[in-house]
């Protein structure tokens, strides 16, 4: 990955640096990040010898569904903070930007709160019409075991 390192040589002339909407490429898992269109902003701030970054990375991000595996999009928008010393003199802002989005981007993406994800029997998204073969499942164990009693009791 492209590193950007923002170093103590950037604040010869003034104490503050200031970067907006810069396009933010990272590489990421393909299995769980489907396409990623990033911006990120940032503020850096001498403070003799310490210097303090803020920022936010923005945009928006697909993932798939856990449950339906439908390809979905998100709008993202992640802070981030760091500060280096002068002994370590320059630090990488695209790898703190890069952990923060991971850390922030959701374990078990869901299209939605409440999506209703697969049917197990026939593999129907049940977001977009009921299959009812839980319940026919559900009525035929009931049946059976209602057949089984009433064998038992002649
Ligand atoms: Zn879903
Ligand atoms: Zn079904």
């Amino acid at each position: 990955m492209e590193k950007l390192l923002v170093s103590f040589d950037d604040f010869k002339k003034s104490k503050k640096l200031v970067v907006e909407n810069k396009p933010f490429h990272f590489e990421y898992d393909k299995e769980i990040i489907k396409s990623a269109n990033l911006v990120f902003s940032f503020e850096a701030n001498k403070y003799d010898d310490v210097i303090s970054v803020t920022g936010t990375v923005t945009g928006t991000m697909s993932f798939e569904c856990s449950r339906c595996l439908k390809e979905f999009e998100q709008n993202i928008k992640i802070p981030f903070e760091c500060s280096f010393t002068k002994e370590e003199y320059e630090y990488d802002i695209a790898e703190e930007m890069r952990e923060s989005v991971l850390l922030n981007i959701p374990m078990k993406p869901l299209c939605k709160n409440d999506c209703k994800g697969l049917c197990p029997v026939c593999g129907n998204n049940r977001n977009e019409k009921d299959c009812f073969c839980e319940q026919k499942m559900k009525d035929e164990f009931v049946a059976e075991k209602w057949s089984k009693i009433k064998k038992l009791k002649i």
